[in-house]
């Protein structure tokens, strides 16, 4: 039967128990035990499908990944412990010495990090683009290339890239395209749709959605996902099935969580659109966003962070923040309790002016991560701190 995305988050399921339960239990268990010689030969040479050890599958991880699998209208998926073991597990199954990747220079600051840092130890180099000019692109494909790199929105000046094209410049040049799709989530945004040929999470934020737990997956082409599982199955990046257990259950209420968070990003977007300590605000359903029209064709909603520029700078920024009485000023984003962020004197604190300028990252730019209180005492609170 076909059914809609919030029934495949709710009824894809694993097999049950003999013990008929409704809902899915936490299989706790390392290992997994065969019934002869020959149950066991057949499950190791992949003859049978069957649970062998939970590095390599799980009841729980498979669920979790079955989820999101239908949920991006994927082929096959892989679950990993943090949404960073599923961006360099992916990159490592994938590329040789040699390769090179083009991405978006605005891409999280650790998987900045990876490609500044850590994949050259291998030979594996990275060009950059500005996301608001993606008419450069094309110029950074070299005959080297192997992936085309972007998340949108991005983290965190909230800059949407249009997938599509992405997608068209990556068939072209016969590379692949993948896609960190955090912020949007699979409710809001499926970029296998334009073309992309791999989309990963951190499932640590909306998936989530609680600020529990840690998780990453990634999810796209059978073939691409089996050398994906290949890898990590010998370099033991794995999701817990602990974490996969509650991660599961987070899905089934993604849709309905999400609908709420854009809802009241949305109503903070626009109270801060008219106050005047405010410069300006980033928020893809916001008809002043750059990009409104590409957001509008890609995105089902806006998502629930949102930027803007506190009059005053890098002093005005840091008042701000401790003025904020209500919403939380923690690292995270995409959970429950909204969180307050100002980059150029934390997160970005060690970059240049100029380098974060490079990232749309001015002194004064705050990054909102809406969540579910009632959105009349989160705009309190915003007001009462631009006082
Ligand atoms: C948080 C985040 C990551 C990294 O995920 P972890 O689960 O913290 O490892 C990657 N990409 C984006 C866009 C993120 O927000």
């Amino acid at each position: 039967m076909s059914t809609h995305f919030e029934t495949q988050a709710i009824r894809t399921q694993t097999e049950r128990s003999q013990f008929s339960e409704h809902s899915t239990p936490l299989y706790l268990t390392s290992s997994f035990v065969f019934d002869d010689a020959e149950d066991m030969r057949a499950s190791f040479s992949e003859e049978k499908e069957k649970n062998l050890y939970s590095r390599f599958s799980n009841p729980n991880t498979t669920e979790f990944v079955d989820k999101v699998v239908a949920m991006e209208g994927a082929e096959a998926g892989y679950a990993f412990a943090t949404g960073m073991a599923a961006i360099f597990s992916t990159f490592g199954a994938l590329l040789e010495a040699g390769d090179h990747i083009v991405s978006a220079r605005s891409v999280f600051g650790s998987t900045h990090t990876l490609f500044t840092k850590y994949l050259p130890k291998w030979n594996i180099t990275t060009s950059y683009f500005d996301i608001n000019k993606p008419e450069t692109i094309e110029a950074l494909i070299t005959p080297n290339t192997k992936i085309l790199y972007a998340e949108s929105p991005t983290n965190p000046a909230i800059d949407i890239i249009d997938l599509e094209l992405l997608g068209s410049l990556a068939k072209k040049h016969n590379i692949l395209l993948v896609i960190d799709n955090c912020f949007a989530t699979p409710y809001l945004q499926n970029p296998i749709k334009f073309g992309a040929d791999l989309v990963l999470h951190s499932a640590t934020k909306l998936m989530d959605g609680q600020g529990r737990v840690l998780g990453g997956v990634t999810v796209g082409r059978a073939d691409l996902i089996r050398e994906i599982y290949l890898f990590s199955r010998n370099t033991g990046p794995a999701m817990s099935p602990f974490n996969a257990w509650v991660l599961s259950k987070s899905l089934e209420t993604l849709a309905i969580r999400v609908d709420r968070h854009c809802e009241n990003a949305l109503k903070v977007a626009e109270f801060l659109d008219n106050h005047k300590q405010v410069n300006w605000v980033k928020y893809p359903f916001l008809k002043s966003h750059p990009q409104y029209e590409v957001a509008k064709k890609q995105m089902k909603l806006g998502g629930n962070i949102v930027a803007f520029e506190v009059n005053g700078g890098i002093e005005a920024g840091r008042q701000f923040l401790n003025n904020i009485k209500l919403c939380s000023l923690s690292a995270n984003l995409g959970d429950t309790r909204t969180i307050v962020t100002h980059p150029a004197s934390t997160t970005h604190s060690k970059l240049t002016v100029s380098d974060r300028l490079e990232v749309s990252i001015t002194d004064g730019l705050v990054r909102i991560s809406v969540g579910l209180e009632n959105v009349d005492d989160i705009i309190s609170d915003l007001k009462q701190a631009l006082k």
